[in-house]
C-alpha cells in the first residue's frame, strides 16, 4: 500500500510500527455550530482510509478529538447566555448524528480537550523542565527555535517564517522571546472558563491538546496523523515540535492531508460564510450521496461543490444500488444447489474488478478509480447474472459488490422501509394482541417498528407514531 506522506512529499510504502495494527489520529472539529460539508471531507476520507485498512486485516485504533474549549465556543456561549459546556455538548451530539448519517464509524475514542487538562499540564511542565517552554505573565510559550527540525512538515524555513511573523511583535506579543514562539497555556480573560495551573488560572492552547490526546490513547509514536491541509501549518508543525521535544521520538510516521472542499473555487469556511451544513444537505439528499460525491475525487485534489456534481453523484450511487437490488431479486429467484462450473469461472473472473479496486486503493486511496472499478463490476454482473443462475452464485456476486461498497462506506442495499400502510397494519395488529392479552406479541411488534426507526406513543386519542432518525 502506497501512502502520500506530507513529511517527505512522496508516496511511501505503508509499514506499520506494529505488525497488523494501525494507530491513527485525526484532528476533529471545534464544536460551536453544526459542521459544514468542508469539515465532513476529512471525516469521510479518513473513515474510508480506516475502512480500507480494516479490510486489509489491520486492527485500527482510530482516535479523533472534539475541540470543546476555544474562543469561538466561548463567544457563542456568551451570545446565547449559556455555558461553553452547553454549547460544546450540544454540537458534539449534533456532529455525531451527522457522522452517523454519513455512515462515518464512531472513532475507537473521541476524547474531549476539557477532559484531558491534567495530561496537558503534565506535558507543558515536562517541556518547561526540558527547556522547551517558558512562562511570562501567566502565559506559557513553546521555544520554537530550540526545536531544530521545526518546519520539517510544512517545508518552511525558519527565517522566512520570521519575516512573515514580524507583525506579531506589534500586536501585543512583545513578551515572547521570539515571534515564532507559540502558546501552550494562556491566562483566562474575565468570564472565560478556566483551570488551575502553576502559571495562571487559564486554559490550554489548541495545539497541545492533540499532542496529549494522541499520546494518551495511542502512545508516543503513531502510524498516521491526519487532517485537512490547512492544519499542516501551524497546527501539525506545532504538534510535532511539542511531541518530539517531549518524548524524544518521531511522533507520526505518515502525515496525510485532504485538500479543501471549495465552493465557486474558494475554500468553504465558516468565516467566509460560503458554507452548507451537513444538516442542510441532508434535507435534500440522502447523505450517502454526499459521501459518494466526496469519494468521487482523490482526497488530495481540491473538490468544488456544485448542485450538478451532487446530481451526478446521486445518479452514480443509484446505478450501484439498482445493481445490488437486482442481484438481491435474482438471488431470491435463484435455483437451489451448488454453483455450476461456468458460474465458478464467471465468479472468479469478476475478481478482476476487485483487484482493480484494490490497486486503486493501494495507490494512496484513489477512491475515484475504486468507484470506477465498482461500476465495471456492476456492469459485468449485469451481463453475467440472470434468473437462470443458482442462489449461491448470485449471492456471492451480490456479496462482492456489497463488500466493496462497504469499504467506501456506501450501503448499497437498504433494509426495506416499511410503508405507512404497513405501519398502520402492524399497529392494528398490536392493538388486537394487547386486547387479547398477548403482550409478548405486542412488545415484539413495538420492537420491530423501533428497529425501523418508528416510535409509538399511546395517547388518549389512540396510538400515534413517528419516524425518528
Ligand atoms: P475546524 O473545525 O475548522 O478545526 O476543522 C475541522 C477539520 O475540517 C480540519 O481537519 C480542517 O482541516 C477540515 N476542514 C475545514 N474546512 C474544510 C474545507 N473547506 N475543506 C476540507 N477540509 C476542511
Ligand atoms: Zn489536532
Amino acid at each position: 500500500m502506497q501512502v502520500y506522506n506530507t513529511l517527505t512529499k512522496k508516496k511511501e510504502a505503508f509499514v506499520p510500527l506494529e505488525e497488523g495494527k494501525v494507530r491513527m489520529y485525526v484532528c476533529g472539529p471545534t464544536v460551536y455550530n453544526f459542521i459544514h460539508i468542508g469539515n465532513a471531507r476529512p471525516m469521510i476520507v479518513f473513515d474510508t482510509v480506516r475502512r480500507y485498512m480494516e479490510y486489509k486485516g489491520y486492527e485500527v485504533n482510530y482516535v479523533s478529538n472534539f475541540t470543546d474549549v476555544d474562543d469561538k465556543i466561548i463567544k457563542k456561549a456568551n451570545e446565547e447566555g449559556v455555558s461553553a459546556q452547553e454549547i460544546s455538548q450540544r454540537y458534539i451530539e449534533e456532529c455525531k448524528k451527522d457522522m452517523s448519517m454519513m455512515n462515518v464509524k464512531p472513532a475507537t475514542t473521541h476524547p474531549l480537550a476539557t477532559q484531558e487538562i491534567d495530561g496537558m499540564l503534565e506535558m507543558i511542565q515536562d517541556l518547561m523542565d526540558k527547556g522547551y517552554a517558558y512562562a511570562v505573565n501567566g502565559t506559557v510559550y513553546f521555544r520554537t527555535r530550540k526545536f531544530a527540525p521545526y518546519g520539517k512538515l510544512s517545508h518552511k524555513n525558519l527565517d522566512d517564517l520570521r519575516g512573515g511573523e514580524r507583525v506579531l511583535l506589534v500586536s501585543g506579543e512583545e513578551e515572547k522571546e521570539d515571534p515564532l514562539d507559540f502558546v501552550l497555556w494562556k491566562p483566562k480573560k474575565e468570564g472565560e472558563p478556566y483551570w488551575e495551573s502553576p502559571w495562571s488560572q487559564g486554559r490550554p492552547g489548541w495545539h497541545i491538546e492533540c499532542s496529549v490526546m494522541s499520546k494518551k490513547y495511542l502512545g508516543e509514536q503513531i502510524d498516521i496523523h491526519a487532517g485537512g491541509e490547512d492544519l499542516v501549518f501551524p497546527h501539525h508543525e506545532n504538534e510535532i515540535a511539542q511531541s518530539e521535544a517531549c518524548n524524544g521520538k518521531e511522533f507520526a510516521r505518515y502525515w496525510l492531508h485532504n485538500a479543501f472542499l471549495n465552493i465557486d473555487n474558494r475554500k468553504m469556511s465558516k468565516s467566509l460564510g460560503n458554507f452548507f451544513t451537513v444538516r442542510e444537505i441532508s434535507e435534500k439528499y440522502d447523505l450517502q450521496v454526499l459521501r459518494f460525491f466526496m469519494l468521487s475525487a482523490h482526497y488530495r485534489s481540491p473538490l468544488n461543490f456544485s448542485a450538478a456534481l451532487m446530481e451526478s453523484s446521486q445518479n452514480g450511487l443509484e446505478r450501484l444500488m439498482t445493481a445490488a437490488g437486482n442481484l438481491k431479486y435474482l438471488k431470491e429467484q435463484g435455483a437451489e444447489g451448488a454453483m455450476t462450473a461456468q458460474e465458478q469461472q464467471e465468479y472468479a473472473a469478476s475478481g478482476e474488478y476487485v483487484k482493480k479496486f484494490e490497486e486503486a486503493m493501494d495507490d494512496d486511496f484513489n477512491t475515484a478509480d475504486a468507484i470506477a472499478a465498482m461500476f465495471e463490476l456492476a456492469k459485468y454482473l449485469n451481463i453475467h447474472v440472470s434468473a437462470e443462475n443458482t442462489k449461491e452464485y448470485v449471492g456471492k456476486c451480490l456479496e462482492r459488490l456489497l463488500e466493496l461498497g462497504d469499504i467506501l462506506g456506501l450501503i448499497l442495499l437498504k433494509e426495506e422501509e416499511l410503508l405507512d400502510e404497513d405501519v398502520e397494519n402492524l399497529i392494528a395488529e398490536r392493538q388486537a394482541a394487547r386486547k387479547a392479552k398477548d403482550f409478548a406479541r405486542a412488545d415484539e411488534i413495538r420492537g420491530k417498528l423501533l428497529e425501523q426507526g418508528i416510535v409509538l406513543e399511546d395517547t388518549r386519542e389512540g396510538v400515534k407514531w413517528k419516524r425518528v432518525q
